[in-house]
């Protein structure tokens, strides 16, 4: 591949040319889900980025190891330090076991995964069997004086790290005016956060853990400050997450692992999506306004005509979503694989040269921070485009495939609503009425006037469909 590839890095507000750390190695960390409820499909717009980025990095020949964690402990209701923690909240409320929960939501979440072509994590990682880590950590912290033990837990001190507003440029002098609500009183600046929460002896939690400070549970954030160092080690690549992250979660990341790790930067990208949202609001399951994949399936769409509208709009910026552009976004997709599955043969002689100037505005728009609009564009610019042979669509689609993802030339659409053809449409409800009439020789007369058109009728409990070849 010829162009660089550029990603936009949050950290430094800019566009950077993607070079590994480790030679023909890429690393990523992405943070993934808390699994105490069914993931929704903006939870899933994350999946789909990380793997576009994770899929970039693939079709340069690199060998990528993708960590994505799974948050099984220590996420509180308010994202912060006060509240309930998000799993033991769910056990309470259904009296079912916190680790059944975490189960189930975890399966749900990586079968939407597979339904969306999201290629599965090199490692997956659950904070629970990963409490030894997250002490050892704390541990470090404690040692290099950066902690301080209120009576609710163990606190990281972001006095002791200069660089803790650089991430999301934050105004922390603001911030020690105006505590935040709920938040933990005795806690010595309110950007301070928990490394590790004592239980409360009075309450029965189902997860908790011995630990250097007594009975307890790790904060949030550690997790991913532990596990991505063991699996990714001191300095890795890209660190991906909602945009929502940067200003607590991912500053507190950064904070913790580069005063333990003594290193700067620890992760050199930091790449963040926008949220998909719902007629203008962030879709969340606070609101009410949620959907998951199977949501969609039952309202007829395809998982990965859902993929196709993911690739509509670029990950960096808010994308709406509405009934209208969801059912727009199935209809483009089934267009486009029919297209791709109607080519066939192989690049004619000469044809090289225009093959290669369509390659290149596809991966140019890969290549320029994951630009997916643009490269869906060229994608469906190339399927129609008759100035290159069947043949020369066919394996310029397939190369292209290998990034979106979408199963183009392999996808098995349900027939009877991939195409609406009028003319057809009516010959067959001819043909049913025939068979109404029990005028067998007429019917029979429609089938095989439709079959020499190449077109079969299978006929199902719900009635006739129709598929051409
Ligand atoms: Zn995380």
């Amino acid at each position: 591949m010829t162009t660089e590839l550029r990603l936009f890095n949050s950290r430094t507000r800019r566009k950077e040319r993607f070079e590994p750390l480790e030679a023909g190695h890429a690393r990523i960390y992405s943070c993934g889900p808390t699994v105490y409820s069914a993931q929704h499909i903006g939870n899933m717009r994350a999946n789909v980025f990380a793997d576009l980025l994770n899929r970039a990095l693939r079709a340069r020949g690199l060998r990528v190891t993708h960590v994505i964690n799974v948050t099984d402990v220590g996420h509180l209701t308010d994202d912060g330090d006060a509240g309930d923690d998000k799993m033991e909240l769910a056990a309470q409320k259904t009296g079912r076991r916190a680790g059944d929960i975490a189960a189930e939501f975890t399966k749900q979440w990586l079968d939407d995964r597979e339904r969306l072509n999201c290629l599965p994590p090199d490692v997956l990682c659950k904070a629970t069997e990963h409490i030894a880590e997250q002490i050892a950590m704390i541990e470090t912290l404690e040692a290099k004086g950066a902690t301080y033990r209120i009576a609710d837990g163990i606190y990281f001190d972001v006095s002791k790290f200069p660089r803790y507003t650089a991430l999301a440029r934050l105004d922390l002098e603001q911030q020690q005016g105006g505590k935040r609500i709920g938040d933990v009183d005795d806690k010595r600046h309110p950007a301070d956060f928990a490394l590790w929460k004592f239980a409360d002896p009075a309450v029965r939690r189902q997860q908790e853990w011995d630990s250097p400070w007594g009975r307890g549970f790790p904060g949030w954030h550690i997790e991913c400050s532990a596990m991505s160092t063991r699996y990714l080690g001191d300095h890795f690549d890209i660190h991906t997450g909602g945009v929502e992250h940067l200003t607590v979660h991912h500053t507190n990341e950064i904070a913790q692992s580069e005063m333990a790790l003594g290193v700067e930067p620890w992760v050199n990208i930091w790449m963040h999506q926008d949220w998909l949202v719902f007629g203008g609001e962030k879709m969340a399951k606070s609101k009410g306004n949620i959907y998951v994949v199977q949501d969609l399936v039952d309202m007829g769409l395809l998982p990965l005509a859902f993929r196709y509208f993911l690739l509509q709009a670029h990950y960096r910026k808010q994308q709406n979503v509405a009934d209208e552009g969801l059912r727009a976004a199935d209809t483009g997709y089934r267009r486009l694989v029919a297209q791709a599955q109607s080519l066939a043969g192989e690049p004619a002689e000469g044809e090289a040269p225009a093959m290669e100037a369509a390659r290149t505005v596809f991966w140019d728009a890969v290549n320029d921070d994951l630009n997916a609009p643009r490269a869906l564009a060229a994608a469906s610019q190339v399927a129609g485009d008759e100035t290159l042979s069947p043949g020369a669509r066919r394996h310029l689609l397939t190369e292209y495939d290998r990034w979106l993802g979408l199963d183009l030339l392999t996808a098995e659409l349900p027939q009877a609503i991939q195409e609406a053809d009028p003319r057809i449409d009516g010959r067959v409800a001819a043909r049913q009425a025939a068979r109404a009439a029990k005028d067998w020789a007429e019917a029979d007369r429609l089938r095989d006037e439709l079959a020499a058109e190449g077109i079969t009728i299978e006929d199902t409990p719900d009635g006739p469909i129709w598929r051409r070849g």
